[in-house]
């Protein structure tokens, strides 16, 4: 996904057409059209590729009450999201923030987010900490996933808007270049090197737990609605009651559920069970394109094969890359603070310590990224798993 854009868009899964509500998601605001007998779907893939479903209409809106058949008595729409990144966080804000504005009290909100992650919500806006080992304990920071973004839409400029009041983004005001001098025609990310930069303070893994805080705390005075995040946790089944219209939902937690886990590990700890609401959810929305295709993907959400089709011929396969951490025991004289670069194994490099928050870190941090081209040529000539342990190569779970 490309933070400048934070677009999210649908897919619709066309059998599932029994609760007649139509949710629209797009542009990081979930504007969300609610109509009784109007349309086909309650699950929904939200990913930030700008070309990844047509826009929807220009004239959707939230109306969560809508969900509701009942004008006199007061419903509850339960929602669960898969993934807790960036895009999962903002789903949550938004469909929260709407709530707030249309609620009539007549409908209560219930918003569960499943993540998987061993390290907490952040999917790939992910940061490493750790300690240098030379007895010192110093701490050492790196982004090594999203490095920044961009904000290029007026939607999603309102929403960084409230991310910096409330300071959870900042300008990153580095010394930025490229391997073709200052404005850069290279871009990283499908963004053009050009500033502003934005990243969020003291890493960029702080940004989707803040917005999530920031949800939990303000619908904690609001009796109508409510946010509970549930890490590690991996959703594996999702499965259609049809006596109630609900949406239940499989998985496991822990050990078998991160993505990093060996195989055999996940394997013998898996005791899938129903998580998350017993009586299952009106509507799921899936943020993590792999959790929308079939058993065969780690991620799998299992959902129904003609919907795993659906993302396949649309999205294609993803992308591979590297990422490379460095801590320098000696201050470099590296010229700048970030730069791309016009070549075939490094697209990318950025010093977390010129990033706003990371600024005291004792140790110079670099993270390096590779080209897609480099990772999957080298993934194509060195298999990253054993064959038969499934054990992760080079497995240092310790860092
Ligand atoms: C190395 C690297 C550098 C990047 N640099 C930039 C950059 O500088 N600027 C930029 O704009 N973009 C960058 N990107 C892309 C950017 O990080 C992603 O587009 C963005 O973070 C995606 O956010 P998301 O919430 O849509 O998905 P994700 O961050 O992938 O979140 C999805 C979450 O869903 C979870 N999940 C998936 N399946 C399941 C399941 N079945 N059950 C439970 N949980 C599940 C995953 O574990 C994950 O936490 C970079 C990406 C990488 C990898």
């Amino acid at each position: 996904m490309r933070l400048s854009i934070l677009s999210i868009y649908q897919v619709v899964l066309t059998h599932i057409t029994k609760k007649s509500f139509f949710m629209s998601v797009r542009y990081g605001i979930l504007s969300t059209s609610l109509q009784a007998n109007s349309s086909k779907t309650d699950v929904w893939m939200c990913d930030g590729r700008r070309d990844y479903l047509p826009p929807l209409p220009a004239n959707s809106s939230l109306n969560i009450n809508r969900m509701s058949s009942s004008t006199t008595k007061t419903t509850t729409v339960s929602i669960a999201i898969i993934g807790g990144g960036i895009t999962g966080a903002t789903a949550a804000q938004t469909l929260a923030k709407q709530h707030a504005i249309s609620s009539n009290n007549k409908s209560n909100l219930i918003i569960h987010v499943f993540d998987q992650g061993r390290r907490g919500v952040g999917g790939r806006t992910s940061s490493r900490t750790s300690t240098t080992s030379d007895g010192t304990q110093q701490q050492l920071k790196f982004d090594h996933g999203c490095q920044f973004f961009r904000a290029d839409t007026p939607q999603f400029q309102n929403i960084l808007k409230y991310w910096i009041h409330q300071d959870y983004v900042r300008e990153w005001k580095g010394n930025f270049q490229s391997s073709n001098g200052m404005s850069s025609d290279r871009e990283f990310f499908g963004m053009p090197s050009i500033p502003p930069f934005y990243v969020a303070v003291n890493g960029m893994q702080s940004l989707a737990k803040n917005v999530l805080d920031q949800v939990i705390s303000s619908t904690s005075n609001d009796k109508s609605a409510e946010l509970q995040v549930y890490t590690g946790t991996r959703v594996a089944q999702l499965q259609r009651d049809e006596s109630t219209n609900k949406w239940k939902l499989h998985g496991t937690s822990g050990v078998a559920a991160y993505h990093d886990t060996p195989e055999r590990i996940a394997q013998a700890n898996n005791t899938s069970t129903i998580i998350g609401q017993q009586q299952g959810y009106d509507a799921i929305i899936l943020t993590d394109v792999s959790s929308s295709f079939g058993k065969w993907h780690r991620a799998s959400a299992g959902v129904p094969e003609s919907f795993a089709k659906r993302v396949r011929e649309r999205v294609g396969a993803r992308v591979p890359l590297f990422s490379c951490m460095i801590a320098f025991d000696k201050e470099t004289s590296i010229p700048f603070d970030a730069a791309s670069f016009d070549d075939s194994i490094v697209w990318f490099a950025a010093k977390s310590n010129s990033k706003p928050g990371m600024e005291s870190l004792h140790k110079e941090c670099w993270t390096i990224v590779s080209t897609p081209d480099y990772a999957m040529d080298t993934i194509e000539e060195t298999p990253m798993q054993d064959a038969i342990t499934g054990d992760l190569y080079p497995n240092l779970p310790s860092i």
